[in-house]
């Protein structure tokens, strides 16, 4: 998973996009770069933060009205500085693209690429794929005359190359910019815009708070399969070049989003709120009565404060947060990341003591930092502890971009919930049901998968097998 942002603007834009970068920082922590286009390309990029990244370095001194700019938790490719974003291509016209999301035919594609397109793909990371699709995709048309729809035509049958899950924003050197999606809208992108003394700046991200920043009006969601061109006398145009069953990635709203995004017209912390309210009804089933609700800061305040109104049950907060250490789930060795778990929660032990605690997180994909947890509380003096899960099981690798996608590593792919509850050390365990899930999304069409299994590209036993290879490959 990563986060991107581009601008289209009349000035200097690069200071807004290390801005806009900082906003989505929670999005990837392995790399960052920025890139201009001032007549040539200006590219900035290494390993770290944002801030890492340009110690020293005003982002100013990137010339350009034009720019691209990139976060990256490295899912599949190294994490080496050979596959941090953005990436440049010279040929046709230069192009420079940054992307969120997983390739998940990476093996035939490159094929084709070298074998029919006579092009090299030199890095691990999958943005190339799309990017050397993209670029050999165009140069099949009249480039001196290149209109929209041309550009259109090579968004659809890039498309209808690359399989997986992708929102990407290009740069067209001379022509504009070009922000798309795979066909069934899985990973989020958002267009907004603002008004400069110079005129009208459009801007493409990940998530809606770069424009709370940037001083932006939200203008709506990519839809699936949709391109958007603001071509270089800033007009904008879209068109949905290829369409499929929508399945936008739940876990936006369930982790990944900050919780003052707004995607598709919901605010993520609101979607938390519901998927706490919603989890009473199982929770009562149990007939557990806890006397507090606790969160795992800070990420599932909002799930826990949903559930303990519903349940009329006092919301506390029990533990406290080291806010000086990063996202433990977007870090890939697990000796770091139990350290990092150990260094960033602690209890509150007045609060817990002598007490029957529901503790809420917003999942339990290895079961390690839980189980964690649950020590932690139990030494702070809990008398009773049920660890409840905001989302349903996971039980599949999620092979769009999320590092989960190990399956020897998903603790409900192996066992079931009292042999979770055993591993957890805990006194009961609750889940969110996929139903009661699926229910709040009536109206919006989501990917399931990483709870069912039912991937909506499909993907072959074949197909995941060398996914979980290439995932493998990136961890050592
Ligand atoms: S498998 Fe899970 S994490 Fe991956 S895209 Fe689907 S819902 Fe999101």
């Amino acid at each position: 998973m990563c986060g991107i942002v581009g601008i289209y603007g009349k000035d200097t834009v690069a200071p807004s996009i290390f801005d806009g970068l900082v906003a989505i920082q929670h999005r990837g922590h392995d790399s960052a770069g920025i890139v201009t286009l001032d007549g040539s390309f200006h590219l900035k990029k290494g390993l770290g933060h944002v801030t890492d990244v340009f110690r020293g370095v005003d982002p100013a001194s990137l010339p350009g009205h034009a720019g691209l700019g990139h976060v990256r938790y490295a899912t599949i490719g190294s994490n080496g500085e050979i596959d941090a974003q953005p990436m440049v291509v010279n040929y046709p016209f230069g192009l420079a693209m940054v992307h969120n999301g997983n390739v998940i035919n990476f093996a035939s594609l490159r094929r084709w690429l070298h074998d029919e397109r006579h092009r090299l793909v030199d890095t691990d990371n999958d943005v190339s794929l799309i990017l050397y699709t993209l670029a050999s995709e165009l140069e099949q048309r009249d480039l001196k005359h290149l209109e929209v729809s041309d550009v259109f035509d090579a968004v659809r049958a890039t498309q209808d190359r690359v399989e997986g899950a992708y929102s990407a924003i290009c740069i067209i050197a001379g022509q504009g910019m070009l922000a798309f999606c795979d066909p069934h809208g899985i990973r989020p992108i958002v267009i907004g815009k603002k008004f400069s003394e110079h005129g009208i700046v459009y801007v493409f991200a990940s998530e809606s708070v770069v424009f709370d920043l940037l001083g932006c009006q939200r203008i709506r969601d990519l839809q699936p399969g949709e391109a958007v061109f603001v071509d270089r006398h800033h007009h904008l145009h879209s068109s949905v070049c290829r369409r499929k069953a929508q399945a936008f990635c739940v876990f936006e709203y369930i982790y990944f989003a900050r919780e003052d995004s707004v995607i598709h017209d919901r605010l993520v912390a609101t979607e938390r709120v519901r998927m706490g309210r919603r989890l009473a009804d199982t929770f009562r089933k149990t007939g557990i009565e806890p006397d507090i609700v606790i969160d795992v800061p800070s990420s599932s305040y909002f799930f826990a404060s949903g559930l303990a109104e519903a349940l009329g049950v006092p919301y506390r907060r029990g533990l406290a947060k080291n806010n000086h250490v990063g996202r433990s789930f977007i870090t890939q060795n697990q000796t770091v990341r139990e350290t990092m778990v150990r260094q960033k929660h602690n209890p509150i032990p007045d609060v817990v003591r002598g007490k029957k605690v529901a503790v809420v997180d917003d999942s339990i994909v290895r079961g390690t930092t839980s189980r964690h947890l649950v020590r932690l509380l139990r030494k702070a003096g809990a008398k009773e502890i049920t660890f409840v899960s905001a989302s349903p099981p996971i039980t599949h690798p999620c092979i769009y971009g999320i590092d989960m996608s190990v399956k020897r590593e998903i603790i409900a792919a192996h066992y079931d919930i009292d042999q979770i509850r055993h591993y957890l050390e805990a006194d009961a365990v609750v889940y969110q049901t996929l139903e009661d899930l699926k229910d709040l999304y009536r109206d919006l069409p989501c990917c399931y998968a990483c709870f069912s299994g039912e991937y909506p590209t499909g993907a072959s036993e074949e197909a995941l097998r060398i996914i979980e290879e290439e995932k493998l490959k990136s961890k050592r």
